[in-house]
Order: C-alpha cells, then structure tokens, then sequence
C-alpha cells in the first residue's frame, strides 16, 4: 500500500509540532519542515517514531520557491501527498504602521502568505485530479488577527491572515471538484513562543483573563481541528475557516 504523506510547515515547534504530532500514524508519514529549531524538529521525529508512526524533517524556509519545491520532492520520495498543513507563520514586535521596515513587511508577508501560496501550488500540482492526481486536503493556519486587525500591534500580520482567509476560500472553489478540500484554522491566543518572538513571552498569560474562556489555547486543541479538516470525516467541508480562539474572534 502507498503511504500518505502529510507536510507540515513549521512542524518543529508550537502548533506545527502538535499537528505533527497528532497527524503521525499507521499509513501516514508526516514530513515536518523547519528553519532555526533543527533539534526541535528532531525531538518532534522522535517523539512521533516513539509511537510507532515515521517522520522525516527537512529544514526548508516556505518563503523560498526553491525550499518549496524540494520539500515536496523530497515528499514524494515518501509516498503520495494527501495532505498539507501550511502551518509556518511569524510575527514582529509591536508596532504602529508608521514604524514598520519594508523589510519587516517584506518577511511577514513572505512567510504568512507567499509560503502558504508556494506550497498549496505544489500540493494542488499533485493531488489535484486534474493534474492526475488522486485528491487531498490543505489545512491552512490563519489567525484571529485577520477578523481583529490587531492594531498598534502588528497589523501587517493581521492583514497577512487576511489573505491566508481569502485565498482559502478562492482556493477551495477553483480545486473543489478535482477533489482536494481547502480549509482553515484560526486560532486564538494559544500559547506558543510565537509571543515571545513578538517581543512579549507572557503574552498568553497576561491575557488570559481577558479572553471568553479565561484562558489561552494549547497547541494540541489546534491540532484536533486541523486533524478533522484534513480528515475524511470533514468530506464535504471546504472553504471552512474554523475559529479555534475559545471565543476571542467572534465579532460583537
Ligand atoms: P511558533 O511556536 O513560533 O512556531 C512557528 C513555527 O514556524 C516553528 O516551527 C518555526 O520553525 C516555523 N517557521 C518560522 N518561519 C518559518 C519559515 N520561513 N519556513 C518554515 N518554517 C518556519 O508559532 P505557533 O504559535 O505555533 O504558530 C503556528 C501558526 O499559528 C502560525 O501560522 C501563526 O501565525 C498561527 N497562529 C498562532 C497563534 C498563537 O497565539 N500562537 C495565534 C494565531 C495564529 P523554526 O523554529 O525551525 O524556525
């Protein structure tokens, strides 16, 4: 039987690594990609070979066409891809427009919605039954931000989930009858180091007594509904972006 191959971008830490984690299992290889957490990425192998289930790492930057394109090379050397979770997304530190960079921009742009964009196209390429494939599913990871906005905060992200948003929803249309599904998730605050890179480690604690639910999210309730959307058991979802925010992102 060929084995289902499931890539996970950003797969070494965070939410990534629970979906990693999660999506493992007899007949699915996971090949998880990541960047500057090499170690981390193999203790998330590791952890998933503990299990029984196989996993590859790769260190590939989404932003990059060229990282693309050899993740799912390499990706088919392990079997047939059914699935993609484009998981990798970075923030800055706090800021007003007026003070970002055009490099800064440039990045948050790149990684959110480039990466995301470059690795659908690849995984569409071969799951789609137009290009003789046999189907699959694309779980895209957004963010409350892109319903929020995040002012003051860093609304070039929010703006950058936006686009993750819209090109679920254009994406899952234009592929929905050569059989691959095209969802999303979008999470809350979930407490990850996503916030310290933003310059604020505490952040899903500080705020947590502002939230509907008095509490951050963990990465693995994440993972569970990413699992569903990738899964046969969400056969006629598409264009779903689901929130995952315990409250947080529904709109007065
Ligand atoms: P995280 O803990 O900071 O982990 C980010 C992951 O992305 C790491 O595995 C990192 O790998 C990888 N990564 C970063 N840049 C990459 C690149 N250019 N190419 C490939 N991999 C890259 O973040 P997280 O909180 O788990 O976030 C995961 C996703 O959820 C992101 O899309 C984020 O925007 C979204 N999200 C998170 C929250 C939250 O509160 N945590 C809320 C809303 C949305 P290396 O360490 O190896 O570089």
């Amino acid at each position: 039987m060929t084995e289902n191959v499931v890539i996970v971008t950003g797969g070494s830490r965070g939410i990534g690594a629970a979906a990693a984690l999660r999506l493992a299992g007899p007949g699915t290889t996971v090949l998880l990609t990541y960047v500057l957490s090499p170690e981390r990425a193999d203790e998330v192998v590791s952890q998933i070979e503990a299990k029984g289930g196989r996993a590859v790492a790769l260190k590939a930057d989404v932003a990059s066409e060229d990282d693309c394109l050899r993740t799912f090379a390499e990706a088919d050397k392990l079997g047939r891809v059914t699935g993609l979770v484009n998981n990798a997304g970075v923030v800055d530190v706090a800021a007003r427009l007026t003070d970002m960079s055009f490099d800064r921009l440039r990045r948050i742009f790149d990684i959110n919605v480039l990466g995301t964009i470059l690795c659908s196209r690849e995984a569409v390429r071969r799951m789609s039954t137009a290009h003789g494939g046999k189907g699959g599913a694309i779980v895209n990871v957004s963010s409350a931000s892109a319903k929020i906005g995040s002012p003051a905060q860093y609304i070039d992200y929010a703006a950058a989930k936006g686009a993750v948003d819209t090109f679920t929803v254009g994406l899952a249309k234009e592929v929905a009858a050569e059989g691959v599904r095209v969802n999303a998730v979008r999470p809350g605050i979930i407490d990850t180091e996503i916030h310290a890179s933003g310059g604020d480690p505490d952040r899903a604690r500080r705020v947590a007594g502002d939230l509907p639910m008095l509490r951050a999210g963990r990465a693995e309730e994440c993972a569970e509904a990413i699992a569903w959307l990738l899964s046969d058991a969400a056969s006629y979802t598409t264009g779903a972006i689901l929130d995952v925010s315990g409250g947080r992102s529904i709109l007065p």
